[in-house]
């Protein structure tokens, strides 16, 4: 059986309740191992544990420290093949996306925030001839990080690599659904030399684990990836703290297709779009819209697209769909499809368990990919992300309705764009609401770019030199020119 511990001050530690919570096997619906059920005495140790280290690693200097997460990175980097088999295991995802995907992202962030570390963020300002201003970006101190189960290591590791390259001791707190990757980085930290207390991990639940960091006192700046409603739930409780938040949130993607598209490649990126990772990534383009010229074209593409997908064992190398994360999850992928029927939609394709499948996952969490059209753009099924292997199609009849129809939810995360007309796509982009828009591509990602999303997608921006600077303190000194 496995067991995930917590890391606590370069220990694996059992809970201080001595409760734990069984680890499920997505494609298998049995639990494979225990996790740690950690609780506010859990979190209180880390913090303990993070303050103890925080000016040792701050005494590192940057060269040090960032030498410290490349060793991290060397790590993970030689362990990829088992990462991979733990996470598509623990998650259900395909083998072969953890192992393209997941875990060399993971090695990514290490590295490029360990090198982000090495940048020299002293900002001057001569104020004529009266003053001179030093900004000066300073470590937070303590910092917590919260994530969820889609992309376990990869989102983990995104938030992880800046705290630390910028100073910080980190208390981290994977999802209870996929806690093993996180456990071996944690076990990877102490074993590459990080010292010990600078990147504590408490498992548990959300409401036991993560509510105690967020309330923590000594907790000062909390960078959260998951749901809007948990979003919600964060900012409440942190705001008499005047806590740093940074929220990642929720989207309800549109995924454009004017009639002048390169439709081979749009429709190709749009199976990838809709469903990989069985639709569980914030990213993914649930809501297509098509030109009404293309609209037959899209939706026959669409829907022998998600038929061809192979539906199988997450470990057979074959996979292109594995199982979604939990049966509750399913359950509410389900319940949304059977609500699109109720609102009128055309389920063109899947919307039913998948059954076909290797005895070993006759009781796994399989959904087959779901294409429905007939929809009006302001039904719920349009406006509420239901993040599984579901996607709707709408036709549009103008540039100004796809853009209307783009903008019409409460989310803004991100946007594609199709159309082989450069004009139309700058305008179409520049008025899309959402923190990215792709033109003719999706999920492309330069580490350097600002990331994150508008209106109920989130507050403050991931990546390059925003995360830099979220998770320091800028201090102005001002120096008169002159004494008087
Ligand atoms: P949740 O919001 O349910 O959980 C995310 C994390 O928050 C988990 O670790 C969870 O713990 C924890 N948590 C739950 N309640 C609280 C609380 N009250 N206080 C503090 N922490 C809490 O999201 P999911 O894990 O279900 O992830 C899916 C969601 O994440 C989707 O909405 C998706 O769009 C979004 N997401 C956004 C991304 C972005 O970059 N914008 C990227 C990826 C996903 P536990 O689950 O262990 O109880």
């Amino acid at each position: 059986m496995t067991r995930a511990l917590h890391t606590i001050g370069g220990q694996q530690v059992d809970p201080a309740s001595s409760a734990w919570l069984e680890i499920m096997e997505p494609a298998t619906g049995a639990a494979y191992g225990m996790l740690a059920s950690g609780n506010a005495t859990d979190v209180e140790s880390a913090v303990n544990a993070a303050e103890t280290a925080l000016p040792i690693w701050t005494a590192m200097g940057p060269g040090e420290r960032a030498a410290c997460i490349h060793r991290l990175a060397d790590a993970v980097e030689a362990e990829l093949e088992s990462l991979a088999r733990m996470e598509s295991i623990d998650n259900g995802k395909p083998i072969a996306l953890a192992r393209t995907m997941d875990i060399p992202r993971a090695v990514a962030n290490l590295r490029f925030f360990a090198d982000a570390a090495l940048t020299d963020r002293q900002e001057e300002y001569t104020t004529g001839d009266v003053a001179m201003n030093t900004v000066l970006r300073d470590p937070i101190g303590v910092v917590g990080v919260i994530s969820p189960w889609n992309l376990p290591l990869y989102l983990f590791t995104w938030k992880i690599a800046p705290a630390l390259a910028a100073g910080n001791t980190v208390i981290a707190k994977p999802s209870e659904l996929t806690p093993v990757t996180a456990t071996r980085l944690g076990e990877l930290s102490a074993e590459c030399g990080m010292p010990p207390g600078v990147l504590n991990i408490v498992h548990g639940t959300g409401a036991a684990v993560g509510e105690a960091m967020v309330a923590h006192p000594r907790i000062k700046a909390i960078s959260f990836t998951g749901g809007t409603a948990t979003g919600a739930r964060i900012s409440a409780a942190a705001a008499p703290h005047f806590k740093k938040l940074s929220l990642e949130l929720g989207g309800k993607n549109p995924n454009i297709i004017f009639d002048d598209a390169d439709l081979d490649t749009a429709l190709e990126t749009s199976l990838r779009s809709s469903f990989a990772n069985q639709g569980q990534i914030c990213l993914c383009g649930s809501r297509i819209l098509a030109h009404r010229a293309v609209l037959p074209q899209v939706v026959d593409a669409m829907v022998h697209g998600a038929q061809q997908l192979r539906i199988g064992d997450p470990l057979d190398e074959q996979t292109q769909q594995g199982a979604l994360v939990s049966s509750d999850h399913r359950d509410k992928v389900a319940a949304c499809v059977a609500r699109a029927s109720d609102e009128g939609g055309q389920v063109r394709c899947g919307g039913r368990h998948a059954t076909d499948l290797p005895e070993r996952c006759a009781n796994g969490y399989f959904y087959e990919p779901t294409v429905i059209t007939g929809l009006p753009i302001d039904a719920h099924t349009n406006m509420e992300e239901i993040f599984g292997p579901v996607v709707t199609i709408t036709p549009f009849d103008d540039e100004d309705q796809a853009i209307a129809m783009a903008n019409a939810t409460d989310y803004g995360l991100s946007a594609s764009v199709w159309t082989t007309d450069t004009d139309r796509a700058a305008r179409v982009a520049r008025r899309i609401e959402a923190g990215t828009v792709w033109v003719n591509c999706w999920l492309l990602r330069d580490l350097r770019v600002p990331f994150g999303g508008i209106k109920n997608s989130g507050v403050g921006r991931e990546g390059g030199e925003e995360a830099m600077r979220f998770f320091t303190e800028a201090k102005t000194i001002c120096t008169a020119r002159s004494s008087g």
